[in-house]
């Protein structure tokens, strides 16, 4: 059997590695990183050195389709938002999935999804199996028909009655700081961008920011909002959704007229005095998790 562990380079995840490491012992682990192309550099180092402070084997995957995130969002012609999340199911659940196929023999995935993360993770189980939603409902559609995941359906049908797809969740019911906790009495440290004012570590910036995030980019890694004017540039969009920001701090406009705010808009709007966070109290507090069930985003 072979221990695989998503590895995101937030501090679940890494708490979850650290747990793997001392149940099953390091040589039995593959930490596996799905690698979008739009990372922190400093999340990428973390992820390295974790594993190697572990002993612990490192795979890092990316998409066969896109060469990463802005490839796929020119290629699409849009970037994700939030009601259309590609993101996630494309650069990360497809290329997890992809690999998952590829091996020949029975798997135990460790996944550092919490309950109190967010309403839709509070619904999963401690214990589970990965290609779970392939046989049972995830919910139903419009007509009330039931829906199934089903990228590679056969493939996967067959590769199940040959092989098992357990999931662990150790840390499912575990607090943030009793995460945090963890990781430090490992003599390890999470991922520094938290002490940059992130709440959350995966795409930088994700689609799913909130205002307090973006302004710590402006103050701490301001590299991640210059790669962001220059996504901005050559995918001729914006990166952040209409409503983002108050319509009358917007210059953008689409082709029907909507509204949307550019970067710069964003960052104008955000460092001055105009910026009243307590407007905003529902874009800081909504679940901005991925939702994805294979849990390989933090
Ligand atoms: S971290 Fe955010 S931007 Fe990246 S794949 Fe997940 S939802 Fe998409």
């Amino acid at each position: 059997m072979k221990v695989i562990v998503a590895w995101s380079g937030g501090k679940d995840s890494q708490a979850s590695l650290i747990w793997a490491a001392k149940e099953f012992g390091v040589k039995n682990i593959t930490a596996v990183f799905c690698d979008t192309g739009w990372e922190n550099p400093i999340t990428l180092l973390h992820v390295v050195d974790v594993c190697e402070q572990l002993g612990v084997e490192l795979k890092i995957l990316r998409s066969s389709k896109y060469e990463g995130f802005e490839d796929m969002a020119i290629k699409k012609k849009r970037a994700p938002s939030t009601k259309a999340r590609f993101c996630t199911e494309e650069l990360k659940t497809k290329p997890m999935i992809d690999f998952i196929l590829k091996q020949s023999q029975h798997l135990l995935i460790i996944q550092g999804i919490r309950a109190d993360e967010s309403n839709a993770r509070s619904k999963m189980e401690k214990q589970c199996r990965f290609f779970k939603y392939y046989f049972e409902p995830y919910g139903l559609d419009k007509y009330e028909k039931p829906k199934f995941h089903h990228y590679r359906k056969k493939e996967v049908i067959n590769w199940v009655q040959n092989y098992s797809d357990d999931i662990i969740r150790p840390y499912f019911n575990a607090t943030a700081s009793a995460v945090m906790s963890d990781i430090f009495s490992a003599g390890q440290k999470p991922n520094q961008l938290y002490y940059m004012g992130r709440k959350r570590v995966g795409c930088d910036p994700c689609i799913m920011c909130s205002h307090s995030e973006i302004k710590a980019m402006v103050r701490f890694t301001p590299d991640s909002i210059g790669r962001l004017k220059q996504f901005e540039k050559r995918l001729g969009r914006s990166f952040f959704p209409p409503g983002y920001i108050p319509d009358r701090h917007c210059s953008g406009f689409d082709i029907n007229g909507k509204v949307y705010p550019t970067v710069d808009d964003v960052i104008a709007y955000l460092t001055s005095t105009a910026y009243n966070p307590e407007l905003f109290t529902d874009l800081e507090t909504q679940e901005r998790r991925c939702m994805s069930f294979y849990g390989i985003c933090e």
